[in-house]
């Protein structure tokens, strides 16, 4: 294999068993897809838990050989291996310091009889599948509240469940079949007859030990009793035992065990499940009764009576969201120990629906509650409602001091100890010092989830957060024989407490289990069963100040499907942990007595000190590797070494190929915007030329934008253009003349610099650029046109943003706000910009006086009634980029192109990372975020969007031509008749005279 020397240094710097690792895998799966630099070890290695632990190797894995690969790799260097799929679990068990095995693609799905049933490949997004499901009114039965990040291979593998799955829908009920990759590497497809028989017969050894666990269980009628017991309510805690009881057939049982095994005991490579009905209609009431006894009485009542969804709120859960805007005035004045449950009814028709919430209402007759029982089928007034209940996690996780981090918990009690655990927890609360905990939950399954604030930094805060957990695990566990974890998964943090749950003899059974299908220990060690009484105290995630915009950011992974860096570079979340390692190695003192060790990243900086000792390292030695700080500290030198690369490394990693859209943000529960603090740096490292360069450039706009022009005629004639030759703009030119036709509609229209410099590119099927399109669409509806005065000077000020000169960008946007007073008479006429980036900006940054449109958006919702559509034949692909998504436009787009054509294709693209001229001189990043894009829009000829950049991107990389919706809309739409229509507020009345170039007469 051929390395980089700074790769070669990396791979040199490793312990020797994973340098053997790498040379070993090397073999089988590209260099690009095996990573052991700092950065991305430790960038890739994070999750959403409070636990770090930093990969000596990331390896990305795109088949079923490239994993046996590994397995066997692994077994002959004793390398374990753990695997992730979105890293969003909460109990460290998607965490390791030794071999990270992440999925690149795996995105295959397929639906089988009509829905009833859908095959889904690991890294396929639960949300991605129900979107499959949802035409045939089906879904998954695993719910997760991180359903829109979370993975089929991370679903199943933790056995996840939300608010309405109960035990009957989750992974463990509705799996029928599973692809599988034992430990020693064999292939299992549990579907089909050939491979089970082929199994049986090279496996005969494992299944009979299923078989001989099964027996013992079966023969110990308590334990047996136990198991069944346990799992009539949510059950988390060690490995599914109920397999046993529950299936004959050994082969079934593993199926079943592999559900909540947590990559402990093989890899998933495809999972078919049995789906479930999505109802239609759905109707919530919040109810609010005197305390949590009386809630846990109503909640008794509502099992079992048809109810899809009961979830707890404690009285500190309500008064965390109490003053968020539209919420009902009352929760600011409940009694201190009130207690709502927030019922969800479902039915498929309106009939059903009415009758379900008769039913409900009716079981809660006699149970005191503080208000009237109100349903509400309204969608917005629901979500309302639901916005309470996910508001929750947000709440605790904003409010909380910096460098803390919020730790949810997830316990489930008997439906009859519901209450009085409830009043447990909330005492253990008051006794251990955390104030500010919440508990909420989903009461149906007696499932509580508990919300709190910890820091980690202070062994004192450590033991007060031991000694807490103590407490509630005993609570929990034998005081009222519930599950430590009902959701989440065992990981690290509950494996200490297995046995505490379980006894002596279920979890020897557990081991036994372990012990038969990963004999080496080379499967996820640690994790689930854990022979460290003090593991969950261990390797705790430090979450150091970094950076104001950055702080509050609970790396809980939600923003990572939208970036379109993820495969490229980094995500939003690894950004923010970069920075944070930074800040945290900035602050080290390395001479002060007691400071923290080096995490183990510090051993492949060129001047750190040699590599940490593991305990486990060696080949065939089973259990964690664990770093062992061995009276080893990184120096000054070698500190300084490792930020020093880790900077470098950032530069191209983190702030290069982020593309400053900050889609992130409309993900995020906490609202982090990562896009703002990529341009916090970009602003931070400008030099004073650089800023009056910028300057001159902007004073000067109408030539910046004639060199423009130039450059892109230059262009070209370059060998090797960054984007295809048809995909390129030639240049575009005004005039821009008012358009006066005496009409009484009038609009003022802003074309952003960038539809002012770009055309028609030479594959374009419309020649002409946006700005005609426009002109001749506003012409059909009756428009008449006014440009804003010194047209060819403005712009609205992103280009100056996103290159880091904010005070440019303010600059020119009240130049640009001062036009558009001008000419809209103080916002009396209606502004329309053809650029979607450009108009998100401007109704950002400009006077409220100014009613600013995006072109499609202004189409839609002004001057549809004005136009006859002849929608074109066969499907077209649009593509809604950051901006139009984040101002809430694409329904409208969608509605409009659907007005155009027979059909319209819309790819879940996100950030197609463009980024105005990232596409020039990053094209990678704009390659990789449509890597998917070709296969996406196969049937289309045509492609539409709302911004000139990100349409040469998106030809480039999807094969057709895709060009502004506008243009579609020219090319569909004939005047409609004319007739009367009303005066809508901040425009002109009908019939106010205007002189000759729109200015009042
Ligand atoms: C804010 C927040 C809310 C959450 N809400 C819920 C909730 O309501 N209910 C709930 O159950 N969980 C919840 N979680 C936890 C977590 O999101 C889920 O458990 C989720 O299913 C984990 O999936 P993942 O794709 O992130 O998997 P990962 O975290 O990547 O992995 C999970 C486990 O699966 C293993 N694994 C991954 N892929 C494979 C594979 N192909 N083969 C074998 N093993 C594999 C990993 O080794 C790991 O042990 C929440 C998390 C957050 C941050
Ligand atoms: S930025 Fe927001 S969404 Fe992303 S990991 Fe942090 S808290 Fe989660
Ligand atoms: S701004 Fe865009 S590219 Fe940058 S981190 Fe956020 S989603 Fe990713």
């Amino acid at each position: 294999m051929r390395r980089s020397p700074q790769i070669r240094a990396d791979v040199e710097a490793l312990p020797a068993p994973w340098r053997r690792f790498l040379d070993d895998a090397g073999g089988a799966i590209p260099e690009d897809r095996l990573v052991c630099d700092p950065l991305r070890t430790l960038a890739y290695g994070t999750d959403a838990s409070f636990y770090r632990l930093v990969p000596r190797v990331v390896a990305r894995v795109r088949s079923v050989p490239e994993v046996q690969a590994l397995l066997a790799a692994a077994r002959r260097h004793g390398t374990p291996l753990t695997f992730r799929a979105a890293g969003t679990s909460l109990s460290g068990q998607a965490v390791t310091d030794s071999v990270l095995v992440q999925l690149d693609g795996w995105k295959g799905r397929r639906v089988l009889e009509g829905g009833r049933a859908v095959v889904l490949e690991p890294g396929v997004i639960g949300a991605e599948a129900n979107a499959v499901l949802a035409p045939l009114g089906r879904k998954i039965g695993p719910d997760p509240a991180s359903i829109a990040t979370c993975q089929i291979g991370g679903i199943a593998a933790n056995n996840a469940s939300g608010m309405c799955c109960g035990t009957a829908q989750n992974s463990y009920r509705t799996v029928r079949a599973m692809k599988l990759v034992l430990a020693d590497g064999t292939f299992l497809d549990t579907g089909d007859a050939g491979s089970r028989a082929a199994f049986a017969a090279s496996h005969a050894p494992i299944l009979d030990g299923l078989a001989a666990l099964r027996r013992e269980i079966l023969a110990d009628e308590p334990l047996a009793r136990r198991i069944r017991e346990k799992y009539r309510i949510k059950n988390t805690t060690g490995y599914g035992l109920n397999s046993f009881l529950d299936f004959e057939d050994p082969q079934d049982v593993l199926l079943h065990l592999m559900v909540g095994s947590e990559g402990t005991l093989g890899f998933i490579a495809e999972v078919t499940f049995e789906t479930v009905e999505e109802h239609a209609h759905k109707a919530s009431a919040l109810v609010l009764f005197p305390d949590v006894e009386t809630a846990a009485r109503g909640t008794q009542r509502l099992a079992g009576g048809g109810v899809s969804a009961v979830e707890m709120m404690d009285r500190a859960s309500l008064r965390a969201v109490e003053a968020k805007p539209g919420l009902p005035k009352v929760l600011r004045t409940l009694p201190p120990d009130a207690c709502a449950l927030l019922v969800e009814v479902r039915a498929a028709d309106p009939v059903g629906l009415a009758g379900a919430v008769e039913r409900a209402t009716a079981l809660l007759d006699g149970v005191s509650v503080l208000e009237p029982i109100a349903f509400t089928a309204v969608k917005a007034e629901y979500e309302r409602l639901w916005d309470v209940r996910r508001g929750l996690f947000p709440a605790v996780g904003a409010a909380r001091r910096v460098g803390t981090t919020v730790v949810i918990e997830d316990v489930a009690f008997p439906m009859e100890h519901l209450a009085a655990g409830t009043a447990e927890l909330q005492r253990l609360f008051k006794a251990h010092g955390y104030a500010e905990g919440i508990i909420f939950g989903h009461a149906l399954d007696g499932n509580l989830h508990f919300v709190f604030t910890q820091g980690f930094s202070d062994p004192a805060e450590v033991a007060r957060y031991g000694r807490f957990m103590d407490e509630v695990c005993e609570l929990v566990a034998v005081r009222f024989g519930g599950s430590l974890k009902g959701e989440h998964g065992t990981g690290r943090n509950m494996a200490p407490f297995v046995e505490l749950e379980w006894g002596a003899k279920a979890t020897g059974i557990m081991r036994r289990l372990k012990a038969l299908l990963d004999p080496e220990g080379i499967l996820n060690p640690g994790v689930v069963l854990n022979d460290d009484p003090g593991v969950h105290l261990k390797d705790l995630k430090p979450l150091p100040p970094a950076h104001d915009l950055i702080d509050r950011c609970t790396e809980c992974g939600f923003c990572e499907p939208r970036c379109p860096s993820r495969v490229l570079t980094l995500t939003p979340r690894q950004r923010i942990t970069v920075r944070r390692e930074i800040a945290r190695l900035e602050g080290l003192d390395a001479d002060r007595p007691g400071a923290p060790a080096p995490l183990a990243l510090d051993a492949g900086t060129p001047g750190a000190p040699a590599p940490l000792a593991l305990d486990a390292g060696t080949p065939g030695t089973a259990g964690p590797p664990r770093p062992r700080a061995a009276g080893e500290r990184a120096g000054e030198r070698g500190r300084s070494a490792l930020i020093a690369r880790l900077e470098h490394d950032y530069a191209y990693l983190g702030d290069e190929t982020c593309a400053a859209d900050g889609l992130c943000a409309t993900a995020c529960p906490v609202g982090i915007d990562t896009g703002k603090l990529t341009k916090a740096r970009r602003a931070d490292a400008r030099s004073g030329l650089a800023r009056g360069l910028a300057g001159i450039a902007a004073d000067h706009f109408a030539w910046t934008a004639a060199g423009a022009r130039a450059g892109l005629t230059a262009m070209r004639i370059l060998p090797g253009l960054p984007v295809l030759r048809e995909a390129l703009p030639g240049p575009a030119r005004g005039p821009y003349e008012d358009v006066v036709r005496g009409r009484d509609r009038k609009v003022v229209y802003f074309p952003a610099c960038v539809a002012r410099t770009m055309g028609a590119a030479p594959g374009d099927p419309d020649q002409r650029p946006v700005t005609s399109a426009m002109l001749s669409v506003l012409d059909k509806a009756g428009y008449d046109v006014r440009f804003p005065a010194g047209v060819d000077g403005l712009c609205c000020g992103l280009s100056f943003e996103s290159k880091g000169f904010p005070r440019t960008a303010d600059e020119k946007t009240r130049e640009l706000e001062r036009a558009l007073l001008a000419a809209t008479e103080g916002g009396r006429l209606p502004v329309v910009c053809d650029t979607s980036p450009c108009a998100q900006r401007m109704k950002a940054t400009l006077d409220p006086r100014l009613l600013v449109f995006e072109a499609a958006e202004f189409v839609h919702d002004r001057l549809m009634d004005r136009l006859r559509f002849a929608p074109r034949p066969g499907p077209v692909a649009l593509h809604v980029t950051c901006s139009a998504t984040k101002m809430g436009l694409e329904p409208k787009l969608r509605a409009l192109a659907a007005a155009c054509a027979e059909s319209v294709v819309v790819p879940p693209t996100g950030c197609c990372g463009f980024a105005g001229d990232k596409g020039f001189t990053t094209p990678e990043l704009n390659a990789s975020a449509l890597r998917d894009l070709r296969a996406a829009v196969k049937g289309c000829e045509r492609g539409y969007s709302t911004s000139r950049g990100c349409e040469i991107g998106l030809t480039t990389h999807a094969g057709i031509p895709y060009q502004s919706l506008v243009h579609l809309v020219d090319a569909c739409t004939t005047a409609a008749p004319e007739r009367p229509e009303p005066v809508r507020e901040g425009e002109v009345a009908r019939g106010a005279a205007l002189g000759p170039s729109g200015v009042p007469a």
